[in-house]
């Protein structure tokens, strides 16, 4: 299997630029990434409404909200420099090993 070639990883902020949470610029932290899917689970973002079986726990059964999975096309990296959703450029450093970096102001994702 091919590798995921992904502009975004687990604990990224990440700003929703389309889709049905693109309204108000909202950001959150990723806390899955869904590997061949495109998808992402965002913290506090995306809620869905999960219906629970009654079970002896639980007579009345019930329903939980939880973050959905959003369409990684639909994030951004969020720039704590820019205070926007910005465009990553992928950069090779001496070190042999991938970073992103901010196309706009340089600002390093990776550490
Ligand atoms: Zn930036």
């Amino acid at each position: 299997m091919a590798a995921f070639a992904c502009h975004i990883r687990r604990n990224d902020i990440v700003l929703v630029c389309a889709g049905r949470e693109a309204e108000g610029k909202k950001t959150g932290k990723v806390l899955q990434v869904m590997p061949g899917k495109a998808l992402a689970v965002v913290e506090g973002l995306n809620y869905i409404h999960k219906c629970l079986r009654k079970s002896q726990d639980r007579p009345k059964g019930g329903i939980i909200k939880k973050e959905g999975p959003i369409a990684v096309a639909n994030l951004m990296l969020y720039c704590p420099h820019c205070k926007d959703g910005v465009r990553v450029a992928r950069e090779r450093g001496a070190d042999g090993k991938a970073g992103r970096k901010c196309k706009v102001c340089g600002h390093s994702f990776d550490g």
